[in-house]
């Protein structure tokens, strides 16, 4: 490994910076309140699983399985998988630790990082980070809007314009293996004209084909049966009452008969959340969050019967998309006080002084390893405090300090015992 490759981070894996900090911040803070509003509960999975679980629940044929896994094995033989996606890993722990006994539904939400091995673009990358919200336990359709409620309304708070939420049901065992016959039977009959990832989905994975965004199959995709046509009347009634709720909900929707999703194990609902963001000097419409129901990932994990439905969120495409938002995001570490100071003695006192600060919990900014008053009010000025408080070698030796007023540049020479208290006083005339 070349020095250069040493010093820099993994292809697709990236630092947050402490100046993105806050975007990440507000949005944690926006998806917590919202969970606790509709009564989701956190829950941290560990990072990597046994790679038999995403195998199994994300499923074999999927790209995710196939193509993305970060996998190794470990000193004493386990092979683990560090988490591509968060249900599978949930699920497990749902049925591990005996949830189903729990009042249900069981509503669990999570956030953290996710990997896949994925050729790195605008938008796309190795590790990102998901939100993550599942309600296990419930067959209600009601579920299903207010799942899609929950993230339309995170990425309004945030400032999102122009959402469109896309959903399609893929129906379930009752009717997709019967679907699956009819796409397969007209893939065939146009085999030659399809591309060649599409020759190979007709065999092993047909659903794939309706999401299939070469030009070459796009005639293909309009004459090709719809699922909605061919659903029974179970998952038929479940779309369109999801579908009631949404209108109910006033939610804007677009129906996408070829969205699918690409992973095994949904049911019924699919639906994913657009919107045009500008990533690297781009607009780009792209997927913000995406989820659906899946009401057998606990018979194909462990053999129970769990209905559930949950959606995940990219972090990072919704911090892009807030930067574009020109989100304003006070900070909570915002200073509004610089203690400055000036010789040996007016260092010591104000080391104290920054400490009484701290204890009459108000934030204040300091620069004790600067001796000149310049430099000083130059950052205080940069970090726009209200006030600044100033010791010198005078101040001192007579228990003083100069308040000043950084914004009318008015200044007061009060007792430095009286600080905390008068910096107090008129930070709360302010508010
Ligand atoms: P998925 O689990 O693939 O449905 O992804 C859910 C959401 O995660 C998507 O809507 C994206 O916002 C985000 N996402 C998925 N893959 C990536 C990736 N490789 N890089 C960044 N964000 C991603």
């Amino acid at each position: 490994m070349g020095k250069k490759q040493r010093l820099q981070s993994p292809s697709g894996m990236h630092d947050i910076l402490p100046e993105d900090q806050k975007y990440f911040d507000k949005l944690y803070n926006v998806a917590e309140n919202l969970a606790t509003f509709y009564g989701f509960e956190k829950i941290e999975t560990p990072i990597m699983e046994f790679t038999e679980l995403y195998e199994k629940g994300t499923g074999l044929g999927t790209d995710i399985v196939e193509k993305q896994m970060f996998s190794l094995r470990t000193k004493g033989g386990d092979h683990l998988t560090l988490r591509p996606e968060f249900t599978p890993g949930i699920i497990r722990s749902f049925i591990q630790h005996g949830m189903m006994s729990l009042p249900q539904p069981v509503k669990l939400f999570s956030i953290g990082s996710v990997f896949r091995y994925e050729s790195p673009q605008a938008g796309r990358f190795r590790q990102f980070r998901q939100i993550d919200f599942e309600v296990f336990g419930e067959r209600s359709p009601a579920i299903d809007a207010q799942v899609i409620q929950a993230f339309y309304n995170l990425l309004s708070e945030l400032k999102f314009k122009n959402l469109v939420i896309e959903v399609n049901s893929i129906g379930a065992n009752c009717c997709r293996p019967y679907f699956k016959k009819v796409l397969t039977s007209h893939l065939r009959s146009h085999l030659n004209s399809l591309c060649l990832d599409c020759k190979r989905r007709a065999r092993e994975n047909p659903l794939r084909f309706l999401d299939c965004k070469e030009e070459k199959c796009q005639p293909i995709k309009a004459q090709a049966p719809q699922i909605i046509d061919h659903l029974c009347e179970e998952c038929h009634n479940h779309f369109k009452e999801t579908l009631e709720f949404l209108d109910e909900l006033g939610l804007p929707y677009r129906l996408n008969p070829y969205l699918v999703r690409g992973l095994d194990y949904y049911t019924k609902t699919v639906f994913e959340i657009f919107a045009d963001v500008v990533v690297q000097d781009k607009v780009l419409p792209l997927a913000l969050v995406g989820g659906g129901r899946f009401d057998n990932l606990g018979k194909i994990v462990g053999g129970k019967d769990i209905p559930a439905c949950g959606a995940a969120a990219g972090v990072e495409r919704i911090v892009s998309g807030m930067k574009e938002n020109k989100l304003r995001i006070v900070s909570e570490s915002k200073k509004e006080v610089f203690l400055a100071q000036v010789g040996d003695l007016a260092k010591k006192k104000s080391l104290k002084l920054f400490e009484e600060f701290r204890q009459a919990k108000v934030p204040v900014a300091e620069s004790l390893s600067k001796d000149s008053l310049k430099v000083q009010l130059a950052r205080a000025d940069r970090l726009n405090v209200r006030y600044a408080l100033i010791l010198g070698q005078k101040e001192a030796l007579d228990k003083t300090v100069i308040l000043r007023d950084m914004k009318n540049g008015t200044q007061d020479t009060i007792k430095i015992e009286k600080a905390v208290n008068e910096i107090k006083k008129r930070l709360k005339r302010k508010r």
